[in-house]
């Protein structure tokens, strides 16, 4: 009988796992032996990545029974070594869409001698790239896309295999240790996952009317579980079968916007790290050529720019490695237009603090913000971070818990900062929002003008 090769990636469970099907299918009786590679080049660059990923597959070992295989090295060594040393006859995946994991996966696929990598299901409820206009052409932007992906529609949920025989004749390696965080994250898990899940769906009703509110406990946090894949959004929107309402409508649409950014990445894996759109001759200040931009980006990095939203969300970012969404927008429009600082300066701060950091999301939402990406919010509307704060905090509640300086302003008076009274030791605005605004205004104008 066949022994075969479960290689496990940012699919961190066993419930909803189609590669796990098609592994044991594979096997059809024989052993499957389940693998996760500790690949350096993605360990060492952020304390909140490893140490999520360190819990991660400390959970997922209880849930294989403590048959999950470790091994440190690069995967196109690891696994054609494995392959070799047990005689798979298949490696099983998860497909991965983003430009590393397609290039890794290509690497090790040219070195197995002609065992099969199986491709089964991915990290989404409609694979990336499924979804094409009428003319076969990728979407641009979303709500095409949306309306297309749910025509689509998705598979039911995969069950466990029954009869699954795992290997054990292999020798594991140790997990390294995990690193010291400041930030109180998430458990990072399947059991916490549906958990949070259950939590959530009791609460889905009101997700439309709260969801851009910071100070309100109104979205699902599952961003950190999608991520990681200890829950699969197949699972979810098998769940939400039958109901209806704004809540559950808005909650499928912003789990179609990560798998539209996912699709659009797919297509263009250079958007990663460069403008989907480029703006040429648009002028950004460059804090590696200028001490003084460089210390207006520590000031955004340490929550010390003296708008107290952003400050705030900067704080909780350090804090919880997780930020709300409607925060997200504001501290990344912060960067780019007030001081006027490339995106991807903020994407890849965002991606080495957030749990739930991924590159397609990520990225995409970064460039939604500097007007570079699809969807682009149009380049002229510039957030006002105190009139956001007014709006979506509007008791300072969130404001008061992560900036103790304000802690003794009343009310929505706390989104004037230094000026309000009761304000001790906060910073004076490092920028001046008006001249900010107009400075970014002429750079966008003029790059419009050529
Ligand atoms: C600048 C910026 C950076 C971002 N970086 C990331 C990131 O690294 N990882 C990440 O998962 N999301 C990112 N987002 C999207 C969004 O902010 C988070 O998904 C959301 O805040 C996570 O919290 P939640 O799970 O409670 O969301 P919920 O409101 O409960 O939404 C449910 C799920 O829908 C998806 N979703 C919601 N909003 C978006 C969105 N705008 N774009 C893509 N997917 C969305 C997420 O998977 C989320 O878990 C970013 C947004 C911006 C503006």
């Amino acid at each position: 009988m066949p022994d075969v090769l479960l290689w496990l990636r940012r699919d961190l469970r066993l419930h909803d796992l189609p590669a796990l099907l098609a592994a044991a299918d594979a096997a059809d009786g024989g052993r499957v032996l389940p693998v996760f590679v500790l690949d350096p080049r993605l360990l060492g660059r952020s304390p909140v990545r490893d140490a999520c990923l360190i819990d991660a597959l400390t959970r997922v070992t209880d849930s294989y029974d403590d048959a999950l295989v470790l091994r440190h090295g690069r995967p196109e060594d690891v696994i054609p070594d494995l392959v070799r040393s047990i005689g798979a006859h298949s490696v099983h995946i998860t497909s991965d869409a983003a430009p590393f994991g397609v290039r890794r996966d290509e690497a090790v696929a040219a070195r197995l001698d002609g065992v099969p990598l199986v491709r089964t299901g991915s990290g989404y409820a409609v694979g990336p790239g499924r979804v094409h206009t009428a003319t076969n052409t990728p979407y641009k932007v979303f709500t095409p896309y949306a309306r297309a992906w749910r025509e689509h529609g998705w598979r039911a949920p995969a069950t466990v295999p029954t009869g699954l025989r795992w290997m054990r004749t292999v020798e594991t390696e140790d997990l390294p240790t995990r690193p010291d965080v400041a930030a109180d994250l998430p458990e990072v898990g399947e059991r916490s996952a549906l958990e949070r899940w259950a939590r959530f769906r009791e609460d889905i009703d009101s997700y439309d009317e709260d969801r851009d509110r910071p100070d309100l406990d109104a979205t699902s946090r599952l961003s950190v579980d999608l991520k990681w894949g200890t829950i699969h959004p197949r699972t979810l929107l098998a769940d939400l079968r039958g109901r209806a309402g704004a809540g559950v409508e808005r909650f499928v649409t912003e789990l179609a916007w990560r798998e539209f950014y996912a699709d659009v990445l797919w297509h263009n894996p250079d958007s990663a790290w460069h403008d989907l759109r480029p703006m040429p001759g648009m002028a950004y200040d460059d804090p590696d050529a200028d001490p003084a931009v460089a210390d207006a980006v520590d000031a955004w990095r340490e929550g010390r720019t003296g708008y107290p939203l952003v400050d705030a969300g900067m704080r909780q970012l350090a804090a919880q490695g997780w930020m709300h969404n409607r925060v997200r927008m504001v501290t990344a429009s912060f960067l780019v237009k007030h001081l006027h600082v490339w995106w991807p300066v903020g994407a890849r701060w965002f991606l080495d603090h957030l749990a739930d950091g991924d590159v397609a999301s990520n990225n995409h939402g970064w460039q939604w913000v500097a007007g570079t990406g699809t969807d682009a919010a149009p380049y002229f509307r510039i957030f006002n971070p105190t009139a956001q704060g007014e709006k979506f905090d509007p008791n300072g509640e969130y404001v008061r818990r992560w900036v103790p300086e304000l802690r003794g302003v009343t009310g929505r008076a706390v989104h004037k900062g230094a000026a309000a009274p009761g304000a001790r030791g906060y910073p004076q605005p490092i920028v001046d929002h008006r001249e900010a605004r107009s400075e970014a205004l002429l750079r966008y104008e003029t790059s419009r003008r050529g």
